[in-house]
Protein backbone atom coordinates (compact mmCIF):
# COMPACT_ATOMS: atom_id res chain seq x y z
CA UNK A 1 0.00 0.00 0.00
CA UNK A 2 1.07 3.50 -0.81
CA UNK A 3 2.18 5.58 2.14
CA UNK A 4 0.27 8.34 0.69
CA UNK A 5 -3.16 8.06 -1.07
CA UNK A 6 -4.78 11.13 -2.77
CA UNK A 7 -8.26 11.09 -4.62
CA UNK A 8 -10.66 13.10 -6.00
CA UNK A 9 -8.87 16.25 -3.83
CA UNK A 10 -10.89 19.30 -4.00
CA UNK A 11 -10.47 22.50 -1.84
CA UNK A 12 -12.75 25.22 -2.96
CA UNK A 13 -12.99 28.96 -0.70
CA UNK A 14 -15.31 31.00 0.01
CA UNK A 15 -13.91 34.43 -1.34
CA UNK A 16 -16.81 36.54 -1.31
CA UNK A 17 -17.15 39.70 -0.11
CA UNK A 18 -19.35 40.77 3.58
CA UNK A 19 -23.03 40.27 3.12
CA UNK A 20 -23.69 44.06 3.24
CA UNK A 21 -21.31 44.79 0.55
CA UNK A 22 -23.02 42.29 -1.53
CA UNK A 23 -26.60 43.68 -1.22
CA UNK A 24 -25.36 47.00 -2.02
CA UNK A 25 -23.43 46.09 -5.13
CA UNK A 26 -25.77 43.57 -5.88
CA UNK A 27 -22.97 40.61 -6.66
CA UNK A 28 -23.61 37.54 -5.62
CA UNK A 29 -21.47 34.81 -3.14
CA UNK A 30 -17.81 34.24 -5.78
CA UNK A 31 -15.97 30.96 -5.16
CA UNK A 32 -12.09 30.16 -5.61
CA UNK A 33 -11.33 26.45 -6.37
CA UNK A 34 -7.73 25.87 -5.78
CA UNK A 35 -7.42 22.30 -6.04
CA UNK A 36 -9.86 20.46 -8.00
CA UNK A 37 -10.14 16.72 -8.60
CA UNK A 38 -6.25 15.91 -7.80
CA UNK A 39 -5.44 12.21 -7.33
CA UNK A 40 -2.24 10.80 -7.04
CA UNK A 41 0.07 8.01 -4.69
CA UNK A 42 3.31 8.44 -3.01
CA UNK A 43 5.14 5.38 -2.36
CA UNK A 44 7.03 4.90 0.66
CA UNK A 45 10.76 6.08 0.81
CA UNK A 46 10.41 7.96 -2.57
CA UNK A 47 9.83 11.90 -3.50
CA UNK A 48 6.92 12.74 -4.96
CA UNK A 49 7.67 16.38 -6.51
CA UNK A 50 4.25 19.03 -7.11
CA UNK A 51 5.56 21.80 -9.62
CA UNK A 52 3.62 24.40 -11.11
CA UNK A 53 3.32 28.32 -11.41
CA UNK A 54 2.09 30.34 -8.21
CA UNK A 55 -1.39 29.78 -8.11
CA UNK A 56 -1.29 26.38 -9.40
CA UNK A 57 -2.73 24.86 -5.76
CA UNK A 58 0.77 23.25 -4.60
CA UNK A 59 0.95 24.67 -1.44
CA UNK A 60 -2.93 24.26 -0.84
CA UNK A 61 -2.16 20.58 -1.49
CA UNK A 62 0.60 20.48 1.19
CA UNK A 63 -1.57 21.62 4.02
CA UNK A 64 -4.07 19.31 3.43
CA UNK A 65 -1.94 16.30 3.47
CA UNK A 66 -0.68 17.71 6.42
CA UNK A 67 -4.24 18.16 8.09
CA UNK A 68 -3.64 22.57 8.32
CA UNK A 69 -6.69 22.34 5.84
CA UNK A 70 -9.82 19.84 5.38
CA UNK A 71 -10.75 19.47 1.34
CA UNK A 72 -13.59 20.06 0.44
CA UNK A 73 -13.94 16.61 -1.35
CA UNK A 74 -11.75 13.78 -2.29
CA UNK A 75 -9.59 12.14 0.55
CA UNK A 76 -5.94 12.66 1.60
CA UNK A 77 -5.05 8.85 2.82
CA UNK A 78 -1.88 8.27 5.17
CA UNK A 79 -1.49 4.98 5.93
CA UNK A 80 -5.04 4.39 5.37
CA UNK A 81 -5.88 6.59 7.73
CA UNK A 82 -8.55 9.06 6.36
CA UNK A 83 -7.30 12.30 8.45
CA UNK A 84 -10.22 14.26 8.28
CA UNK A 85 -12.91 11.56 8.51
CA UNK A 86 -11.58 9.01 10.31
CA UNK A 87 -12.99 9.30 14.09
CA UNK A 88 -10.69 7.61 16.52
CA UNK A 89 -8.65 10.40 17.65
CA UNK A 90 -5.60 7.97 18.77
CA UNK A 91 -5.16 6.80 15.19
CA UNK A 92 -5.48 10.43 13.81
CA UNK A 93 -2.38 11.57 16.43
CA UNK A 94 -0.17 8.78 15.44
CA UNK A 95 -0.24 9.67 11.77
CA UNK A 96 0.32 13.23 12.45
CA UNK A 97 3.32 12.27 14.83
CA UNK A 98 4.51 10.77 11.78
CA UNK A 99 3.95 14.02 9.33
CA UNK A 100 6.02 17.30 9.49
CA UNK A 101 6.49 20.31 6.80
CA UNK A 102 9.31 22.36 6.55
CA UNK A 103 8.50 25.79 4.80
CA UNK A 104 9.97 28.17 2.03
CA UNK A 105 11.23 31.19 4.59
CA UNK A 106 14.08 29.92 7.03
CA UNK A 107 13.49 33.03 8.41
CA UNK A 108 9.94 34.08 8.94
CA UNK A 109 9.70 30.13 10.38
CA UNK A 110 12.14 30.05 12.94
CA UNK A 111 11.46 31.80 16.60
CA UNK A 112 13.95 35.16 16.60
CA UNK A 113 13.74 34.52 20.47
CA UNK A 114 14.37 31.37 21.20
CA UNK A 115 17.73 29.39 20.99
CA UNK A 116 18.31 26.91 18.47
CA UNK A 117 18.24 24.17 20.82
CA UNK A 118 14.99 24.99 21.97
CA UNK A 119 13.83 25.47 18.55
CA UNK A 120 14.98 22.00 17.27
CA UNK A 121 13.53 19.97 20.64
CA UNK A 122 9.96 22.14 20.59
CA UNK A 123 8.09 19.06 18.93
CA UNK A 124 9.31 16.44 21.41
CA UNK A 125 9.47 18.82 24.49
CA UNK A 126 5.69 19.46 23.74
CA UNK A 127 4.73 16.25 23.82
CA UNK A 128 7.04 15.34 26.92
CA UNK A 129 9.65 13.22 25.29
CA UNK A 130 13.17 13.26 26.51
CA UNK A 131 15.23 15.62 24.96
CA UNK A 132 19.19 15.12 26.22
CA UNK A 133 21.06 15.93 23.48
CA UNK A 134 18.66 15.30 20.71
CA UNK A 135 19.49 19.03 19.16
CA UNK A 136 22.84 18.60 19.54
CA UNK A 137 22.83 15.39 17.87
CA UNK A 138 20.21 16.54 14.72
CA UNK A 139 22.71 19.81 14.36
CA UNK A 140 25.36 17.35 13.65
CA UNK A 141 23.35 15.37 11.36
CA UNK A 142 22.16 17.98 9.43
CA UNK A 143 25.95 19.92 8.96
CA UNK A 144 26.26 21.96 11.84
CA UNK A 145 28.03 22.25 14.81
CA UNK A 146 26.75 20.79 18.59
CA UNK A 147 27.95 24.38 19.61
CA UNK A 148 25.51 25.89 17.51
CA UNK A 149 22.66 24.83 20.07
CA UNK A 150 23.47 27.61 22.41
CA UNK A 151 22.84 30.27 19.44
CA UNK A 152 20.04 32.85 18.04
CA UNK A 153 18.50 32.42 14.29
CA UNK A 154 20.30 35.85 13.68
CA UNK A 155 23.57 34.54 14.20
CA UNK A 156 22.92 32.23 10.70
CA UNK A 157 22.85 32.49 7.24
CA UNK A 158 19.64 31.65 5.04
CA UNK A 159 21.16 28.11 4.09
CA UNK A 160 21.96 27.69 8.10
CA UNK A 161 18.79 28.53 8.87
CA UNK A 162 17.14 26.08 6.37
CA UNK A 163 19.47 23.25 8.13
CA UNK A 164 18.10 24.32 11.87
CA UNK A 165 14.21 23.71 10.13
CA UNK A 166 15.35 20.34 8.73
CA UNK A 167 16.82 19.68 11.93
CA UNK A 168 13.58 20.82 13.69
CA UNK A 169 11.33 18.33 11.25
CA UNK A 170 13.54 15.46 11.84
CA UNK A 171 13.40 15.95 16.21
CA UNK A 172 10.21 14.02 16.44
CA UNK A 173 11.13 10.98 13.93
CA UNK A 174 8.75 11.35 11.06
CA UNK A 175 8.32 9.24 8.05
CA UNK A 176 6.71 11.92 5.66
CA UNK A 177 8.22 15.34 5.39
CA UNK A 178 6.06 17.94 3.32
CA UNK A 179 8.71 20.43 1.58
CA UNK A 180 6.90 23.41 0.53
CA UNK A 181 9.69 25.68 -2.13
CA UNK A 182 12.41 24.74 0.78
CA UNK A 183 15.09 26.11 -0.98
CA UNK A 184 13.86 29.13 -2.96
CA UNK A 185 14.72 31.58 -0.88
CA UNK A 186 18.33 30.29 -1.18
CA UNK A 187 21.52 31.24 -3.46
CA UNK A 188 21.48 29.42 -5.86
CA UNK A 189 24.84 27.49 -4.13
CA UNK A 190 22.91 26.97 -1.34
CA UNK A 191 20.55 25.65 -3.00
CA UNK A 192 22.34 22.79 -3.97
CA UNK A 193 24.11 21.69 -0.93
CA UNK A 194 19.87 21.91 0.99
CA UNK A 195 18.82 19.72 -1.45
CA UNK A 196 21.91 17.27 -1.52
CA UNK A 197 21.03 17.17 2.06
CA UNK A 198 17.68 16.50 1.72
CA UNK A 199 18.44 14.00 -0.29
CA UNK A 200 21.43 12.06 1.73
CA UNK A 201 19.01 11.83 4.82
CA UNK A 202 16.00 10.55 2.86
CA UNK A 203 18.33 7.35 2.00
CA UNK A 204 20.00 7.60 5.41
CA UNK A 205 16.15 7.51 7.05
CA UNK A 206 13.90 5.86 4.83
CA UNK A 207 11.96 9.15 4.74
CA UNK A 208 9.40 10.46 2.24
CA UNK A 209 8.77 13.67 0.44
CA UNK A 210 6.23 15.68 -0.55
CA UNK A 211 8.20 18.56 -2.28
CA UNK A 212 6.47 21.41 -3.89
CA UNK A 213 8.45 23.78 -5.94
CA UNK A 214 7.96 26.08 -9.08
CA UNK A 215 10.98 25.09 -10.66
CA UNK A 216 11.08 21.68 -12.78
CA UNK A 217 14.82 21.57 -12.34
CA UNK A 218 15.13 22.07 -8.54
CA UNK A 219 13.06 18.57 -8.63
CA UNK A 220 15.01 17.02 -11.36
CA UNK A 221 17.33 14.60 -9.96
CA UNK A 222 15.58 14.36 -6.28
CA UNK A 223 11.97 12.96 -7.63
CA UNK A 224 10.86 9.53 -8.42
CA UNK A 225 7.75 11.03 -9.96
CA UNK A 226 6.48 14.52 -10.79
CA UNK A 227 3.41 15.82 -10.90
CA UNK A 228 2.34 18.95 -13.09
CA UNK A 229 -0.52 21.21 -11.85
CA UNK A 230 -2.07 24.06 -14.09
CA UNK A 231 -5.20 25.96 -12.07
CA UNK A 232 -5.56 23.69 -9.43
CA UNK A 233 -5.63 20.65 -11.63
CA UNK A 234 -3.03 17.79 -12.50
CA UNK A 235 -2.32 18.07 -16.31
CA UNK A 236 0.96 15.48 -16.23
CA UNK A 237 2.55 12.92 -13.98
CA UNK A 238 5.57 11.41 -14.67
CA UNK A 239 9.18 10.23 -13.47
CA UNK A 240 11.46 12.84 -14.10
CA UNK A 241 13.56 10.85 -16.92
CA UNK A 242 10.00 11.00 -19.18
CA UNK A 243 8.94 14.49 -18.08
CA UNK A 244 12.21 15.90 -19.27
CA UNK A 245 12.57 13.37 -22.45
CA UNK A 246 9.66 13.39 -23.28
CA UNK A 247 7.19 16.19 -22.02
CA UNK A 248 4.15 15.76 -23.56
CA UNK A 249 1.67 18.68 -22.46
CA UNK A 250 1.61 21.65 -24.08
CA UNK A 251 1.75 23.62 -20.86
CA UNK A 252 5.29 21.34 -19.55
CA UNK A 253 6.75 21.65 -22.62
CA UNK A 254 6.69 25.63 -21.87
CA UNK A 255 7.44 25.35 -18.13
CA UNK A 256 10.50 23.40 -19.53
CA UNK A 257 11.52 25.80 -22.01
CA UNK A 258 11.65 28.66 -19.39
CA UNK A 259 13.58 26.40 -17.00
CA UNK A 260 17.50 27.65 -17.04
CA UNK A 261 19.74 25.05 -18.24
CA UNK A 262 23.42 24.00 -16.85
CA UNK A 263 24.79 23.95 -20.03
CA UNK A 264 23.22 27.88 -21.50
CA UNK A 265 24.29 29.35 -17.60
CA UNK A 266 24.19 33.09 -17.55
CA UNK A 267 21.63 33.21 -21.08
CA UNK A 268 18.49 35.28 -20.82
CA UNK A 269 15.43 33.03 -19.35
CA UNK A 270 12.17 33.69 -21.12
CA UNK A 271 9.50 33.74 -18.44
CA UNK A 272 6.39 31.49 -19.16
CA UNK A 273 4.19 33.08 -21.58
CA UNK A 274 0.57 34.43 -20.68
CA UNK A 275 -1.22 35.33 -17.88
CA UNK A 276 -2.75 33.08 -15.38
CA UNK A 277 -6.10 32.77 -15.80
CA UNK A 278 -8.90 34.35 -12.81
CA UNK A 279 -9.28 31.02 -10.47
CA UNK A 280 -12.51 32.26 -9.46
CA UNK A 281 -13.45 32.47 -13.37
CA UNK A 282 -11.29 29.65 -14.68
CA UNK A 283 -11.61 29.41 -18.61
CA UNK A 284 -14.10 26.24 -20.37
CA UNK A 285 -12.88 23.39 -21.18
CA UNK A 286 -8.82 22.98 -20.46
CA UNK A 287 -8.32 25.60 -18.59
CA UNK A 288 -4.76 25.97 -20.73
CA UNK A 289 -6.51 26.87 -23.78
CA UNK A 290 -6.05 30.41 -23.86
CA UNK A 291 -2.31 30.31 -23.20
CA UNK A 292 -1.80 26.77 -25.00
CA UNK A 293 -0.44 27.58 -29.18
CA UNK A 294 -1.84 24.05 -29.61
CA UNK A 295 -5.45 25.09 -28.89
CA UNK A 296 -8.59 24.30 -31.16
CA UNK A 297 -12.35 24.09 -30.57
CA UNK A 298 -13.15 21.40 -28.63
CA UNK A 299 -10.19 22.87 -25.76
CA UNK A 300 -12.59 25.41 -25.55
CA UNK A 301 -15.51 23.24 -24.87
CA UNK A 302 -14.24 20.20 -23.00
CA UNK A 303 -12.29 19.55 -20.08
CA UNK A 304 -9.44 16.66 -21.18
CA UNK A 305 -9.50 13.43 -19.03
CA UNK A 306 -6.50 12.13 -17.55
CA UNK A 307 -5.28 9.20 -19.58
CA UNK A 308 -2.15 7.06 -20.07
CA UNK A 309 0.58 8.09 -22.75
CA UNK A 310 4.03 6.49 -23.27
CA UNK A 311 3.94 5.37 -19.22
CA UNK A 312 2.97 9.21 -18.25
CA UNK A 313 -0.52 10.89 -17.39
CA UNK A 314 -1.84 13.88 -19.43
CA UNK A 315 -4.64 15.62 -19.45
CA UNK A 316 -4.43 16.83 -23.13
CA UNK A 317 -6.52 16.14 -26.08
CA UNK A 318 -3.73 16.17 -28.55
CA UNK A 319 -0.99 14.69 -26.84
CA UNK A 320 0.44 11.95 -29.19
FE1 LIG B 1 -3.68 22.74 -25.33
FE2 LIG B 1 -6.00 21.65 -25.97
FE3 LIG B 1 -4.13 20.15 -24.86
FE4 LIG B 1 -5.40 21.99 -23.44
S1 LIG B 1 -6.30 20.16 -24.34
S2 LIG B 1 -3.22 21.63 -23.46
S3 LIG B 1 -5.68 23.61 -24.94
S4 LIG B 1 -4.05 21.16 -26.86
Amino acid sequence: MALVSVSGLTRIFDVSKPWLNRVVEQRKKAFLTAVSDVSFEIEERSVYALVGESGSGKSTIGKMLVGLLGPSEGAVEIRGVDLAREQDRAKVDAVRADIQMIFQDPFASLNPRWRVRDIIAEPVAARGGDTTGLSERLLEQVGLSARDAGKFPHEFSGGQRQRICIARALASEPRLIVCDEPTSALDVSVQAQVLNLMSDLKDQLGLTYLFISHDLTVVQHMADRVGVLYLGRLVEEATPEDLFDDPKHPYTQMLLAAAPKLDEFGRDVPPPTGEIPDPINPPSGCAYHPRCPLATDVCKTTRPPMRMLRGAKVACHLAQ
